[in-house]
């Protein structure tokens, strides 16, 4: 492997030690650099796992100046392996603007995929959905919160947001009052930790479980919402029946009812149904 002026996205554990993945570990021993979101934190992460490595530290507020710095390095060949203090770099986690400056640099970068809570708490989850959207942290004032869930209410896919213990109830209490409180919610806390919960009910049940036992409300949440309910789609829409309307008031229902086809696209036989109906009224 020729390492040299590449940037490796290395995700680290969540939680459990032992997820770290074996080509994290080569990575992280074979690079000449890593750049860390808390330099002290992955201290901790490389002594378990024996390994002496010089650190630079890349977080949020100087995450473009470093990126910066981190160019020059990779443009004088060494390679650096990019890491958070848990999870996958870039996911509600600083890296992607790391990512971004490296490759427009025209430098290679490389993920080195591994956990990440969202992930983690999805597949565990048992919700049967078409898809999903991340949302990542909500805002953390009040009104802001539920803005945004206003935004979110009608997505036909699950919803996954990331929590921290001391907003979770007021999230989830304004999840219940946007969007509606027989939801079903899925609370994933502590991953692949000894406390790891999974505890799922209806938006509207959530603050009182998590009020019945304050250690409910500690450690590290992935919320899960249940998709918006499918809307009843109507066979003839509002603009299809005014045009069939316009034309039936002219023609014979069968010229009007093929010509609304031609014009709205709507199917010849749902139309012709719901001119009988007219007919009939
Ligand atoms: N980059 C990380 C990832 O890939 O999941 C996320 C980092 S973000 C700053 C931290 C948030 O992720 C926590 O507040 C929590 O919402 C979620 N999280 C991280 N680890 C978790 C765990 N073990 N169990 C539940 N949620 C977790």
């Amino acid at each position: 492997m020729n390492h040299s002026g590449t940037l490796y996205v290395v995700a680290t554990p969540i939680g459990n030690l032992q997820d770290i993945t074996l080509r994290a570990l080569e990575v992280l021993k074979a690079v000449d650099v890593i750049a860390a979101e808390d330099t002290r934190h992955t201290s901790g992460l490389l002594a378990h796992f024996a390994i002496q490595k010089k650190l630079v530290a890349v977080h949020d507020h100087n995450e473009r100046k470093a990126a910066e710095l981190l160019v020059q390095r990779l443009q004088a060949g060494e390679s650096i392996a990019l890491v958070t203090d848990a999870g996958t770099p870039g996911i509600s986690d600083p890296g992607a603007v790391v990512v971004q400056v490296v490759r427009e640099a025209g430098l290679k970068v490389v993920p080195i995929p591994g956990p990440s809570a969202v992930i983690a708490a999805l597949s565990a989850s048992g919700i049967i959905a078409a898809g999903f959207t991340f949302y990542g942290f909500l805002p953390a004032s009040g009104a802001q919160r539920r803005n945004s869930l206003q935004g979110l209410s009608g997505l036909q896919s699950t919803l996954v947001f990331y929590e921290a213990p001391h907003r979770v109830l007021d999230s989830v209490a304004d999840m219940a009052q946007v969007l509606g409180a027989e939801r079903r919610l899925t609370i994933a806390r502590e991953l692949t930790k000894t406390f790891e919960t999974f505890h799922s009910c209806e938006l509207g049940a959530a603050s009182a479980w998590l009020e019945s036992d304050s250690n409910q409300q500690r450690g590290e949440f992935v919320l899960l919402v249940e998709a918006a309910p499918p809307q009843d789609e109507k066979p003839v829409s509002d603009e299809a029946e005014r045009i069939l309307k316009l034309l039936l008031a002219e023609l014979p229902l069968k010229q009007a009812v093929k010509l609304a086809t031609d014009i709205t696209g709507t199917k010849k036989n749902a139309l012709y149904e719901f001119a009988l109906q007219l007919k009939q009224e």
